[in-house]
């Protein structure tokens, strides 16, 4: 569609190309081609999914055989700049990166979420963990080492992302220690806060849970590690000390700086942007948040990222067009969770439509394996040109 030169066309700025920030470019760039201009932010080149780093730890990936670049985004009317956030004013919407500033008609903050490994005393110095890519990297080689002992999986706060990943972590590595014919001579131990691991899923939980023993994974659900003690390796918890040869821990996560400095969390639960479960809008006129950094009353997740995306999306193409009010945000997603061996079951979560949240599972199998390869390989045709596999189920 050609606009005449003398029409202004809105600007939509979205802070952030991970899953929510590429999902809502990409439903901007269909429903409203030509109507507003699309300006896209990240620091990075490249999107990496967060279960690639599940490959990276366990299936041989190169970080830059997942890594998908910026340069091959096909969103027609989007714009792809490569830079930091250094500030958001949401009162003004006034933007300010490391090289230039911008003042849009919508602002869409989708930052994520940052780890604060600092946040558990000793866990920088003798803790593991797979959420970056370079902890990812770092504890694939920490394993080629590995000869047997005691290995805990612990998640040290709560929310954190994606809440089967450390049970997706223990099923790796016994299918890994299996296989390198160590499992014999290791203890494995998962830990966390929570009372269960899928607290909306009864079934899925349950599961879990009977995975673990299955493999002979020791599981203890309420306790939470405080601390560890990087000379003698012992991590310590309310109801007692625990020795370890190699320690995981799912670090504590919280929002960018850049958020955090802008004020947008005041108000917010547990420090996230504070939003509107049904609409994102957060309390600023024109400003929304999507994604890990809102406290929307649903897990941090790429599925909710993305439905959260597609609501802020129709909510914009409603106030420019001077149409109704679109449906309120859904909270839908279906998390799919790496059992080993191939097996991939799957849990189809659904918190805000009724009255209360539903999340029924769906038992491992090779099908749902392929179902996965085929959600990632959906996401890379609808975002990115560059048509490469990279979940390892494929
Ligand atoms: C091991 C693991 C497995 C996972 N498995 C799944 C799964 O199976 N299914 C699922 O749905 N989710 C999964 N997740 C979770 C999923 O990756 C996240 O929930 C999802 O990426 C959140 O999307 P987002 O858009 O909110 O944030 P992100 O995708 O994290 O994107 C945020 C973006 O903001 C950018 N950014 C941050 N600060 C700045 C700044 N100051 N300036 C410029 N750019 C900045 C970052 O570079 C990043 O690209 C998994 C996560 C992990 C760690």
């Amino acid at each position: 569609m050609s606009i005449p030169a003398n029409v202004r066309i809105p600007t939509v700025l979205i802070l952030g190309a991970g899953f929510g920030g590429l999902e809502l470019a990409a439903c901007l760039s269909e429903s409203l081609p030509g109507e507003v201009r699309v300006i896209l932010v990240d620091r990075n080149d490249g999107f990496t999914f967060g279960f690639s780093k599940l490959d990276v730890l366990f299936r041989d990936r190169t970080p830059e055989s997942v890594r998908l670049s910026y340069r091959d985004l096909v969103l027609p009317g989007v714009e792809f700049r490569q830079e930091q956030v250094t500030s958001i004013d949401p009162q003004t919407r006034h933007v300010i990166t490391d090289r230039t500033s911008y003042n849009p008609d919508f602002l869409v903050v989708a930052l994520g979420a940052d780890y604060d490994p600092a946040a558990t005393p000793g866990f920088v110095a003798d803790g593991h963990e797979y959420y970056s890519i370079q902890g990812a990297c770092r504890l694939r080689d920490q394993l080629a080492h590995f000869d047997g002992g005691t290995v805990l999986i612990s998640v040290l706060s709560v929310p954190f992302k994606c809440p089967p990943a450390p049970y997706e972590c223990a099923m790796l590595l016994h299918e890994l220690l299996t296989r390198r014919g160590i499992r014999h001579r290791t203890r494995m131990h998962v830990l966390t806060p929570m009372d269960s691991p899928i607290p909306v899923s009864t079934d899925t939980s349950a599961a879990l849970v009977d995975a673990l023993a299955q493999r002979g994974i020791d599981y203890s659900p309420g306790r939470r590690v405080h601390a560890l003690d990087p000379e003698n390796h012992i991590a310590a918890t309310h109801t007692g000390d625990l020795a370890y040869d190699l320690f995981i821990g799912i670090p504590t996560h919280c929002v960018p700086p850049v958020v955090e400095a802008s004020g947008l969390t005041v108000d917010g639960a547990d420090g996230w942007i504070h939003v509107d479960p049904r609409t994102l809008a957060t309390p600023y006129p024109g400003v929304y948040a999507i994604g890990d950094c809102a406290d929307a009353p649903v897990p941090r997740a790429g599925v909710f990222a993305e439905n959260a995306a597609r609501t802020v999306a129709a909510h914009i193409a409603a106030q420019l067009r001077g149409t109704p009010t679109p449906g309120k945000y859904l909270g839908q997603g279906s998390c799919y969770i790496e059992f080993g061996d191939g097996l991939v079951g799957k849990v189809d979560a659904d918190f805000l439509s009724g009255p209360k949240p539903v999340a029924p599972f769906v038992a491992p199998s090779t099908e749902l394996a392929a179902e996965k390869a085929e959600f990632a390989a959906t996401r890379i045709r609808r975002w990115f040109t560059d048509q490469r596999t990279v979940t390892g189920n494929s």
